[in-house]
């Protein structure tokens, strides 16, 4: 679950001084594929303390949309930003933007691509809003 997930997270979030905020909306149980959400979620959680900044803030939140019966799950961070022209490729394998090449965690620019197939397997979608400098949202929504 989430919790889970953000305290393997627990060291590097400390080390960057990052505040994690968690909402969630609705308390009803729904049937999830667990192993995939997990994926996803960890993805988008890793990158967001990856290209934050010390001090930066990383917020969840999770809602169950009863009426169309989809899980929506956004992961904001307040961290460098991905400009337009780069949000058009973050989701190619491999592809990393170039200032994060500098930064000390390394990866492998796979991240995205398996967030985007997984979601893709769940008929789901993916949904990039980010501002140059000033931080990034992804959101995913899946049917149930
Ligand atoms: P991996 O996830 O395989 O370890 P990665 O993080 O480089 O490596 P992706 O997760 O696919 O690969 O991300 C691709 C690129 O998109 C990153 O290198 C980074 O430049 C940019 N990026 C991804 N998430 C963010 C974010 N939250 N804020 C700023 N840039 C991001
Ligand atoms: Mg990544």
């Amino acid at each position: 679950d989430l919790n889970g997930i953000l305290q393997s997270m627990a060291v590097a979030i400390d080390k960057h001084h990052l505040k994690v905020e968690k909402s969630f909306f609705g308390n009803k149980e729904v049937t999830i594929n667990k192993s995939k959400v997990d994926l996803i979620l960890n993805n988008l959680i890793k990158n967001a303390v990856s290209y934050n900044k010390e001090n930066g803030q990383i917020t969840i939140e999770v809602h169950h949309d009863e009426v169309e019966n989809r899980l929506r799950v956004s992961v904001t961070d307040n961290g460098i930003g991905i400009s337009q022209a780069d949000q058009e490729r973050v989701f190619e394998r491999f592809y990393r933007v170039d200032r994060s090449r500098s930064l000390e965690t390394g990866g492998t620019g796979l991240g995205l691509a398996i967030v985007k197939e997984t979601l893709d397997s769940l008929d789901g979608n993916l949904q990039i809003e980010s501002n140059l400098g000033l931080g990034t949202k992804f959101t995913f929504e899946i049917p149930l």
